[in-house]
């Protein structure tokens, strides 16, 4: 297919969760692979649920995702507006085309009403749906109706038979219609139910493939009627399987961060994220490293979505993210997390280029996030402060004993390159008669503050003897306190 047009639509109501994501990010990723246009669409017909702060969140999100859109509510388009709150009078326009053509009616049931035949029909073991108890209205009662003051509702009317199609990735659906109710399209305060205002907006904006949700499914028959009766033919759909957890069970805070803004403000880098995204139901990435954006709409393909229930495990994430930090250019990574060193308060003015470039390059070793590196880095600044476990080894008496013997090994040194560093620590091991775990963890202990972090050959070099003496002083300081 080519020159697809397709859209993301939230409902601006909360955060841009991984979910919302990937189908973005799939959205993104067919238009980009068969050259078409990708639209958003902010459904916020709820306006109660809906609100500006989640319009701009969930569009920071996308553009700092590198999903940028061609058609949207803050650029405009062919077919705006971009916002279902600004299209009623499309919607209102649609009803009246409805109910003229015998395909939607009022109804004036109350809620109480409505409730009590859901019960009944409950009771009586039948699926609760709406009984068309209005469409056979006369005339007059429904002006009897108006003149009380009553505002209906205004149903579709469901006239029997099949609704089939074709997903790209559930293969051949069928539903039959005996098993919908006739279902709300304008509510009673005249704004458009979802159901109207996707369909019509799917139509008005000649969008040609619905990727969404796989919990958008059972919607799909209804919007399909709708269209029709509007004359219209239905675009493709694709329904995107559900995301679980890694245990299989739903998806949930407990299973680790799944907001995409929060995971962007922790530092994990957009590529990470869409890798891991692009990994929920669609085996074109094997996540064994990092992809870009382009280099996965390169080979995307919705064929090659699968139906069964993908599962998020946040573990992924976070290597895939370790790895990215590990394979960028050194400067590249040192602007990234220059902003927030310098919050940290890491004095840059210190330390020269050249010193910053080694200090960044084992800083990244085994971080997971920008801000991993950020506080490795702070060790060699000495501005870490000791948490409970390692107050625990400073306290320990074998650590004042290799805090006399590093100082008197460091003493005589002027600097200190990789063999230095070796026989500074086979002098210290010599004189405390200590190995091992029980040798290196108080020597970090004493000179950064931490019990685990970048290499200590890579501390040592850096720092020199002059810097790690006085380390030794000020944490030995704290032994004693
Ligand atoms: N607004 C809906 C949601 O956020 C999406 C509807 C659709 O894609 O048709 O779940």
């Amino acid at each position: 297919m080519n020159n697809p047009r397709v859209r993301f639509a939230p409902s601006p109501s909360g955060a841009a969760h991984i979910g919302n994501g990937r189908t973005a990010l799939f959205n993104w990723l067919y238009a980009r692979a068969n050259s078409g246009k990708f639209i958003v669409r902010i459904e916020d017909t709820d306006q109660a649920r809906s609100s500006e702060t989640s319009e701009r969140l969930v569009l920071d999100t996308l553009s700092r995702l590198g999903l940028r859109w061609d058609e949207g509510p803050d650029i405009g388009g062919p077919y705006g507006p971009y916002r279902q709150s600004e299209r009623q009078h499309l919607y209102a326009r649609a009803v009246r085309e409805l109910i003229e053509t015998n395909d939607a009616y009022p109804c004036y049931c109350s809620p109480r009403e409505l409730e009590m035949e859901r019960k009944a029909s409950i009771a009586a073991r039948k699926p609760p749906r709406y009984s068309g108890k209005c469409r056979k209205l006369t005339v007059a009662e429904r002006s009897a109706m108006e003149k009380g003051g009553i505002r209906p509702a205004i149903r579709f009317k469901i006239k029997g038979g099949s609704v089939e199609f074709d997903d790209a990735v559930r293969g051949g659906v069928s539903f039959d219609t005996a098993d919908f109710g006739d279902f709300i399209i304008m509510r009673s305060d005249a704004t458009a139910s979802y159901l109207l205002a996707s369909a019509v907006d799917d139509m008005e904006m000649r969008i040609t493939d619905v990727i969404r949700g796989e919990d958008h499914l059972s919607n799909t028959p209804m919007q399909i009627l709708i269209m029709r009766a509007l004359g219209h033919e239905p675009p493709r759909y694709a329904h995107l399987p559900m995301i679980l957890g890694p245990d299989g069970s739903k998806l949930s805070k407990r299973h680790g961060s799944a907001d995409i803004h929060e995971l962007l403000e922790a530092g994990y880098l957009p590529d990470a994220i869409n890798t891991a995204m692009a990994m929920l139901g669609w085996s074109g990435v094997d996540g064994n490293e990092v992809e870009t954006l382009e280099a996965i709409a390169a080979k995307f393909d919705l064929g090659g979505v699968s139906r069964s229930p993908s599962r998020y495990d946040k573990k992924r994430l976070d290597n895939l993210n370790s790895r990215a930090l590990r394979s960028m250019d050194t400067g590249e990574l040192l602007s990234l997390v220059s902003p927030a060193l310098e919050r940290s308060g890491f004095p840059i003015d210190r330390f020269g280029e050249e010193h910053m470039r080694a200090m960044i390059e084992t800083a990244r070793e085994g971080a997971n996030t920008p801000a991993d590196v950020v506080s490795h880095m702070g060790q060699f600044a000495g501005a870490v402060k000791p948490d409970d476990a390692t107050l625990t080894i400073l306290k320990a008496p074998e650590t004042s004993q290799v805090a006399d013997a590093l100082k008197k090994a460091l003493s005589g040194l002027s600097t200190i390159d990789t063999e230095k560093y070796k026989s500074v620590i086979e002098s210290v091991s010599l004189q405390t008669g200590l190995k091992g775990k029980r040798l290196y963890q108080p020597v970090r202990a004493v000179i950064t503050g931490a019990a685990s972090g970048p290499k200590l050959a890579d501390i040592f070099t850096i720092l020199g003897p002059e810097e790690l003496l006085k380390r030794i002083d000020k944490l030995e300081a704290l032994e004693r306190a």
